[in-house]
């Protein structure tokens, strides 16, 4: 028994012209059904995706001190606080190329001005900073202000918002290569949105971040997030990421 498709084709196929040799292109030609990406629920687990790696959830056990002692920065509701003085802390897991969501706020109480206010920033694999800086209404080198690769890339525009308030960095990160005798195959590249704003567009790194002097590359595998003490009292929250595949 026919079933009410096959009828329908059957009757449509019947009532069109037949073409005797069509060399147009069908479009099925150029679909590709594999693989299929997996599905994930995009505001899972205190908002992020259900396959990252929360790396604040309410405590720092995922982090340490430079020396592997536990993480002395201070823990409020919902976020954590540089505690000047105590040393960076970096994750105790260690990463390649990830796809990082961090949240930061600069002290409302302004001390200082230029580098000494709010200053901070997201060291990837411990080398690679991007800077956290108040950059709201305080002049700085652009090369090191908010959202730059410090001292290597001036952010496309200063999307930074009142202290206080809470500044959102998405940020894609690709890993450098490095031949097995150590040279440079291909630098890491860094994506950065600020807020939403696009300020770092798939950048070369040119080596480790330093301040005095210019960067050079060392051989290096996956390494921690690092997160840093410039002895002002930034906040941060909702620090997740994803690892991105080869
Ligand atoms: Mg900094």
């Amino acid at each position: 028994m026919p079933t009410r498709t096959t009828s329908l084709a059957a009757l449509l196929a019947a009532s069109l012209p037949s073409v005797a040799c069509s060399a147009e292109p069908e479009p099925e030609e150029t679909e590709v059904w594999e693989p299929e990406p997996a599905v994930v629920e995009p505001r899972s687990r205190g908002g992020a995706p259900a396959d990252a790696i929360v790396l604040f959830g309410g405590d720092l056990s995922a982090w340490q001190h430079e020396d592997g002692s536990p993480a002395e920065w201070k823990v409020g509701d919902g976020w954590f606080e540089v505690v000047p003085g105590t040393g960076d802390i970096r994750t105790r897991a260690t990463f390649g190329d990830i796809q990082l969501h961090v949240e930061w706020t600069a002290p409302t109480e302004i001390v200082g001005d230029g580098q000494g206010r709010g200053n901070s920033g997201v060291f990837l694999q411990q080398r690679y900073e991007v800077q956290v800086l108040d950059s709201y209404d305080n002049r700085t080198y652009s090369n090191g202000q908010a959202a730059s690769i410090y001292k290597q890339h001036i952010p496309l525009v200063n999307a930074t918002t009142a202290p206080g308030t809470w500044q959102v960095y998405d940020i894609i990160f690709h890993a450098p290569d490095f031949d097995d005798d150590g040279t440079l195959a291909a630098p890491a590249t860094l994506t950065v949105l600020h807020n939403g704003v696009l300020v770092q567009d798939h950048v070369e790194v040119r080596g480790s971040t330093v301040y005095i002097g210019e960067p050079a590359y060392e051989p290096h595998g996956d390494d921690a997030l690092r997160l840093q003490d410039h002895d002002n009292p930034v906040r941060f929250r909702n620090v997740w990421l994803r690892e991105l595949g080869d």
